[in-house]
């Protein structure tokens, strides 16, 4: 199969046909119509989106036998002539290669001439931005006083480079960039035609690849056939492309969410097999954290995105907070911009990864862990107090960071530790910092108190739960006091998971009583709290207290500490307390120089910076 065959074979030859430019087709569409013509167009846009398609079709309106009109016959001698090419009275000059004054004056000679075969000279200049100043100022004239039976259609990729007295003269359309939606259920529509089997995956690579062109797509999608033997499978656009490790991306960014670092590691040592473009990866990454961040305000919100994308994007959304996405995005940002100046890409690319998850706040990501859950509760539960929360941490640590040496999985756990211990401890100065920096904005801020009151009915409506409500509220623990104090420790207890259990985390107990809550909280949060939250918050509490209540959430400036507050600043004095304790800890010394040094040290090592034992 020659190349371009689909391309071509597939061009738009009516309005409807043609893809996106809605507002160019009506108002092109509505002029045909109403007989209210100009004599110069103008189309701008980038390559690949359709203006010369759409200068043909025009140039088929104005021609067809059947009269002018926006719906052209498309069986006519004329309509035929011009899908073939042929037709005479369409002159077509593209102007990147033709920029000589005397092509133009050739061209525009027999501009007075009346047509010969249709009712309208239609001259079509592409690129008219490239024509010299003397080839312009011949079109200027023509263009002062044109014949009536003359239509100029021009198009340029680059109007800023036209001079004003032609933009003047000509009434301009803008095309947009085709959206990869577009261009994804395009091709996948000449697939199903052409009976040509692919993968729905592939389709969006090609679209995304062709950066807004469906021409370029389309181009690309020829060459896709050609390259996978006649069907177009995700793993051959991707090595045509050049794109490997382009589908490891959510893989990675789960890592990241769970922290796991070894696991990340694993996986970028066999990304580097395929030799991917790092910057390419990097680049990824940071468009997937950004719809990761969208979707956790809008869940239908994802566009541009393939079938399997959006399921990861969705996952990572109940397994990210807020807060870390934004930070996960900076540095891949920060990233992107260093990743050339790194004596080897893919070491920076592994400490951009290894940077995320060290930063990567101790629980955010483990809504639904419940080990990490049960880990934590104990700690905090029992003490209400904050000096005695740093003491009981200690406890817990003595027991939870420092493993008994004698089984190998407390080898592997302490491995863990060793490898993100060092920059967490980094994370945890930043984070506080972070944390700090919004509690100011939000004292800052005037309170907006009573008129953003929400309200929401607690009617249990056991049968319409979501999926995901189906174990949130399986076993709550009875019995809680649910004063504003104990909020930072209950809150944990209502039994909520997901999205709602972090919104739930940023916001105080204001009271609570026999049938009213009132939770507080920041701007933000109460901006992305909506209606299903807000009844899975008051379906949790309604079944502690064994009778509906009403829910209303306010909007304060001035809040005390939060859960997730607490959560933070406890985690920093516990990480600081862990690095502190392991560092000094005999038992850590002792462990170090009983057990055979191979595994361990190396493990140790990329912490070090010289402060290590
Ligand atoms: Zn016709």
């Amino acid at each position: 199969m020659s190349q371009q065959v689909l391309a071509r074979k597939w061009r738009p030859t009516t309005f409807e046909q043609l893809i996106g430019q809605e507002h160019v087709r009506k108002a092109l569409t509505h002029a045909l119509d109403s007989g209210r013509l100009h004599h110069a167009y103008l189309f701008t846009g980038t390559r690949g989106v359709g203006k010369t398609t759409i200068a043909r079709i025009l140039a088929r309106c104005l021609n067809c036998e059947q009269g002018i009109s926006a719906t052209p016959c498309g069986e006519c001698s004329n309509c035929w002539a011009i899908s073939e090419n042929r037709f005479v009275d369409l002159l077509e000059v593209d102007a990147a290669s033709r920029t000589k004054v005397d092509d133009t004056r050739e061209l525009l000679e027999n501009v007075s001439y009346a047509p010969s075969q249709g009712r309208y000279k239609v001259y079509l200049i592409d690129e008219v931005h490239m024509l010299t100043t003397h080839s312009f100022n011949a079109l200027l004239k023509t263009l002062e006083e044109p014949p009536e039976h003359v239509v100029f259609l021009l198009a340029t990729t680059d109007p800023q480079k036209l001079l004003p007295t032609v933009l003047s003269r000509c009434l301009q359309f803008h095309l947009r960039d085709l959206s990869p939606d577009l261009v994804q259920s395009h091709l996948e529509h000449v697939l199903t035609e052409e009976q040509i089997t692919y993968e729905t995956d592939s389709l969006w690579h090609l679209a995304k690849a062709g950066r807004g062109s469906v021409r370029d797509a389309m181009t690309l999608l020829d060459q896709a056939i050609a390259h996978g033997q006649g069907s177009v499978t995700s793993a051959s656009v991707i090595e045509m492309l050049g794109t490997q490790g382009i589908s490891e991306i959510p893989l990675l960014l789960a890592d990241i969410a769970k922290g796991d670092a070894i696991e990340a590691l694993k996986r970028i040592e066999q990304l580097s097999r395929e030799t991917p473009d790092w910057m390419a990866l990097v680049s990824g990454i940071q468009s997937m954290l950004h719809q990761v961040a969208v979707t956790q305000i809008d869940h239908d919100a994802i566009n541009h995105l393939s079938p399997s994308e959006q399921k990861a994007v969705r996952e990572l959304a109940t397994q990210m907070s807020p807060e870390f996405l934004q930070l996960a995005y900076q540095f891949a940002l920060t990233g992107y911009r260093d990743l050339p100046m790194a004596s080897d890409a893919r070491s920076a690319f592994e400490m951009l990864i290894l940077r995320m998850i060290a930063f990567r706040p101790a629980r955010t990501g483990e809504y639904l862990s419940e080990t990490e859950a049960n880990c934590s509760t104990p700690d905090t539960e029992s003490r209400p107090e904050p000096e005695a929360n740093v003491s009981a941490v200690t406890d817990g640590l003595g027991t939870a960071s420092i493993p008994p040496p004698e089984t190998s999985h407390d080898l592997s756990e302490r491995k863990r530790h060793e490898i993100t211990d060092p920059v967490v401890e980094g994370a945890v100065i930043d984070l506080g910092s972070e944390s700090g920096h919004q509690m100011q904005d939000e004292t800052g801020e005037p309170a907006i108190t009573v008129d953003a009151r929400v309200l929401a009915d607690a009617t249990l409506v056991s049968e319409e739960q979501p999926e995901d409500t189906a174990n949130e509220v399986t076993d709550p623990p009875l019995g809680l006091s649910l004063s504003p104090d104990a909020w930072v420790y209950e809150s944990r207890l209502l039994g909520l998971n997901g999205m709602t259990a972090s919104l739930l985390s940023q916001t105080v107990l204001i009271s609570a009583s026999a049938n009213e809550i009132i939770l507080a909280t920041n701007p933000h949060t109460h901006s992305l709290i909506n209606d299903m939250h807000q009844r899975r918050i008051a379906e949790a509490f309604a079944l502690q207290m064994g009778q509906s209540v009403e829910l209303v959430v306010e909007v304060r400036g001035d809040l005390v500490e939060t859960p997730e507050q607490n959560r933070l600043r406890v985690s920093q004095e516990r990480l600081a307390l862990a690095k502190k304790q392991f560092t000094e800890d005999p038992f850590v010394s002792a462990l170090t120089e009983h057990l055979d040094a191979t595994v361990r040290i190396e493990s140790i090592e990329p912490r070090d910076g010289g402060t290590h034992v």
